[in-house]
Parts: C-alpha cells; sequence; structure tokens
C-alpha cells in the first residue's frame, strides 16, 4: 500500500520538474527557428555545395588530386593550333579544353581541400544546402560546358596533330639519315680516286 502511494507522488513530482523546465523556457529567447520559412544564417566560410566557373578552369586536375574521396573526374584533351583558349580572370594560360569535369556531391564530404590548390580559384564552396534529390545519381554534378560533338571533334583534331607530328618526326629523321649517308659516300669517292692516284704512280 506504501509503495502504491509512493508511484503516485513520484508520478506527479517527475511531471511537477518537467513543466517546471516548460514553463522557464517560456520566457527565455527563442533559439530554434521555423526552417524552412526562416534559413539559418551562416557563417562566411561554410562549407556547402561546391560550383565550379568553367570559364577560369584549366584542367589542371589539382582538385581531383587534393580529394580524399576521389569525388571529382576530370578528363581534358589538350587544345591543338590553330585553336586558341585564351586566358583565365586570372590570367592563367588555358593549354586544355576539359571534357569532363564531374563532382559526385553524394561521396563529398565537405573538408574544402578541393579549394585551396586551385591554381585560377575556380573551384568554391557556395552557401547552397539545399540539394537534396530522391535519386542520388542527380547528386553527380557535370561541369563541363562541352557538348559531345565538341569534345569528339577537340579529341580528332589532337589526333591528328598527333599523327602529323609523328610523320613529320619520321620525315625529318630520314633526311637526316640520308643527308648522314652522303658523305660517307662522297668519302669513298676521294678514298678510290686516291688508290687510283697511288697505283698510277
Ligand atoms: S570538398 Fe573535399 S570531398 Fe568534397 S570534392 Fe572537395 S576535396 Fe573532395
Ligand atoms: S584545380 Fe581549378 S583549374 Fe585545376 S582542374 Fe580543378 S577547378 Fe580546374
Amino acid at each position: 500500500m506504501k509503495r502504491y502511494f509512493k508511484n503516485i507522488w513520484d508520478s506527479f513530482y517527475t511531471i511537477a520538474i518537467g513543466m517546471g523546465v516548460t514553463f522557464r523556457h517560456l520566457f527565455s529567447r527563442a533559439v530554434t527557428i521555423q526552417y524552412p520559412d526562416v534559413k539559418p544564417e551562416l557563417t562566411d566560410r561554410a562549407r556547402n555545395r561546391l560550383y565550379v566557373n568553367m570559364d577560369d578552369c584549366i584542367g589542371c586536375d589539382q582538385c581531383s588530386k587534393a580529394c580524399p574521396v576521389n569525388c571529382i573526374e576530370i578528363e581534358t584533351v589538350k587544345a591543338v593550333p590553330p585553336d586558341d583558349l585564351g586566358v583565365t580572370s586570372t590570367g592563367n594560360p588555358k593549354r586544355l579544353w576539359v571534357t569532363k569535369f564531374d563532382i559526385d556531391i553524394a561521396k563529398c564530404c565537405y573538408c574544402g581541400l578541393c579549394v585551396y590548390p586551385c591554381p585560377t580559384e575556380c573551384i568554391k564552396m557556395t552557401d547552397v544546402y539545399e540539394f537534396s534529390e530522391f535519386d542520388r545519381h542527380n547528386l553527380v554534378y557535370n561541369y563541363s560546358t562541352m557538348t559531345p560533338a565538341e569534345i569528339e571533334e577537340a579529341k580528332q583534331k589532337f589526333e591528328k596533330w598527333q599523327a602529323d607530328k609523328a610523320a613529320a618526326k619520321k620525315a625529318a629523321a630520314e633526311k637526316k639519315k640520308e643527308g648522314g649517308e652522303k658523305p660517307k659516300a662522297k668519302k669513298q669517292e676521294s678514298d678510290e680516286s686516291s688508290d687510283n692516284t697511288k697505283s698510277e704512280s
């Protein structure tokens, strides 16, 4: 019987403690916000979704190499004459077509290590944090601005340039070889004539 009344007392006592805490908070400043109607204020260096300004990307691969989880994939093709890709806004010459620049943001751990080595400061953390998707494949962001046709054209130009270069190198080597054989032939001729002179005398 004693235990029965003690349990009733404990119940009312603990409810009173809980309600006391609730009552105190009725008069203190709220620390929560009505998200998503109210957005939280982010600090200047908050790390959220990445952004790449492809106009300034030189395809150097530094960001990809720095990524600890390998979520950046870059493919490039060398630009060949007469194509001139110009320079970035930081003055760095652009020599490569960036045919692929994918970031799998689902793998990203927001460490920011890809941002610091970029020589043109074109990869940045933004304040965008609302980018959830139902299909995680949609979290692979393709930043390359080239169309499949442009990529194919760039590849073909590079292959042709390489083939032309190899042919020119081969031709130069053959020419050099021929040039090296002629003096030998001349030497042979002079040796023969000196032999003839000796035999006549
Ligand atoms: S923030 Fe970190 S994990 Fe994400 S892409 Fe950059 S280096 Fe990789
Ligand atoms: S480090 Fe910068 S310039 Fe180099 S590939 Fe990455 S984003 Fe482009």
